[in-house]
């Protein structure tokens, strides 16, 4: 049997600690849990990469606490546009998503374009129509609704200015971070990765962030690794961070944590790329690397390490 480890965030950002209360902390650490829980047991019970990736972004979409699926920000015209990628690291199969309104698990549709269509990344009305023709039916803008990500739209309303959920905000008492993912080696050596976001708040002109882009927040190659990416997501999208990371373990012969390291401290940040990732490899071996204050995160292997963190330190 292959060791086997999942790794999960809940974004990457300026989250000052004193920003949240004990209370505030311990729900999201609850959520966190949550997801790692169901996942490690899931790869535990022999469930694939796949279906354990998508099922722990699944649980943090489900969360008002995390800017993606239920908790997605606001977008310059009041409404919420989802973006969501999976990718599986045996045969380098894919689906995407970008632009989606009302879908309560965007993630599940990027699993379905991946397994269900001829094609790789599906945006806007065609994404709609295509969940429609497998029978998705849309939630209410009330189900997305939240009071805090309204009032942090209402700061940028009207301007062109967008900002990350995490940003710091001086008018905003506290903050929130963001897009979800989840990498996970299997029992069989199989990676996967998966992420899902509500993107920038404000974000206009059909804004679409690195979660969906393949290769730039969202990839998996068995051959290396799977990492998913949280952050500015232009950024992102012009380091091609998440390919990045295994180019250079495929390439210069880096370690996981090497590459990831690399990626998030010095590429990154040449261009100016605050943010963060999560990475495994086939050997259950887990990253997770970020330059901003904090990252919601959490691992668990099969050789016994458990973590759930926010902070730095
Ligand atoms: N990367 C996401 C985007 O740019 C945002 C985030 O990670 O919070 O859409």
């Amino acid at each position: 049997m292959n060791p086997f480890s999942i790794a999960i965030h809940g974004g990457a950002g300026t989250l000052l600690k004193g920003q949240m209360t004990p209370e505030k902390e311990e729900n999201y650490r609850k959520t966190l849990e949550n997801a790692l829980s169901a996942g490690f047991e899931a790869l535990n019970s022999g469930k694939s990469a796949t279906d354990v990736v998508s099922l722990a972004v699944q649980i943090l979409e489900d969360s008002p606490l995390f800017n993606a699926g239920k908790g997605s920000v606001f977008t310059a015209e009041g409404t919420h546009e989802m973006d969501a990628a999976i990718m599986e690291g045996k045969d380098l199969q894919a689906g995407a998503v970008s632009l989606v309104s009302g879908i309560k698990n965007p993630i599940l549709l990027a699993r379905d374009v991946m397994e269900k269509s001829e094609h790789v990344f599906l945006a806007g009305t065609g994404a709609m129509n295509f969940a429609k023709s497998l029978g998705y039916t849309l939630e209410e803008a009330a189900y997305f609704y939240d009071e805090l990500r309204y009032q942090q739209w209402q700061e940028l309303k009207g301007t062109t200015h967008f900002q990350l959920d995490h940003s710091k905000s001086k008018e905003t008492k506290e903050s929130k971070f963001g897009t979800v993912g989840a990498v996970a080696c299997d029992k069989y050596g199989n990676l996967a990765a998966a992420t899902s976001t509500g993107g920038m708040t404000n974000k206009n002109w059909g804004r679409i962030g690195d979660t969906s882009i393949i290769g730039a927040g969202n990839y998996a190659n068995n051959a290396t690794c799977a990492v998913s990416c949280t952050g500015s997501g232009e950024f992102f999208i012009r380091g091609v961070a998440a390919y990045d990371v295994s180019c250079l373990m495929e390439y210069k012969g880096l370690s996981l944590a090497e590459a990831a390291a690399e990626v998030v401290h010095k590429r990154l940040m040449n261009i100016g790329g605050d943010g963060g990732l999560i990475a495994v490899d086939t050997q259950g071996n887990v990253a997770l690397p970020f330059n901003t204050e904090g990252m919601y995160r959490g691992l668990r292997t099969s050789t016994g390490k458990s973590i759930i963190a926010i902070y730095g330190d």
